[in-house]
């Protein structure tokens, strides 16, 4: 067994609040979340940041976006807008090292990011 913490939400060893799953992808909101609505969509393929993406994982990140709009859709933010973010190492502030979209919404987000 795996120690990512993700890879057990994947496994469903631990719980997590699951709001979308398919083939490739699950999708479980955030347990501290930054927005009234704010989910976490993962491969269930162990990557552990976009950087360590190969060329034939284009597909999966294809998935993972449209995952995402999908999502967007459940949650009620996509007319109004939301943000997609992939924290990306140490300057990227990524904590947790298995690939994961942040699909944030509900209300206005600031740019440039802090
Ligand atoms: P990042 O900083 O981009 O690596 O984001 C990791 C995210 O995972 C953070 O927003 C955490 O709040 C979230 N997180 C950590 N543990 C869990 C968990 N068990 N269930 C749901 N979200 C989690
Ligand atoms: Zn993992």
């Amino acid at each position: 067994m795996s120690a990512c913490l993700f890879c057990k939400i994947v496994a469903k060893t631990i719980p997590a609040a699951l709001v979308y799953e398919d083939e490739m992808v699950i999708a479980f909101d955030d347990i501290n979340p930054q927005a009234p609505a704010h989910t976490l969509v993962i491969p269930r393929k162990h990557v552990p940041s976009i950087a360590e993406l190969q060329a034939s994982d284009a597909g999966l990140l294809g998935h993972l976006m449209l995952a995402g709009n999908t999502i967007a859709q459940q949650k009620g933010i996509a007319d109004a807008g939301y943000r997609f973010v992939v924290n990306t190492g140490v300057h990227g502030g990524q904590t947790v090292f298995h690939l994961h979209l942040h699909v944030l919404g509900g209300r206005h987000f600031a740019w440039p990011p802090g």
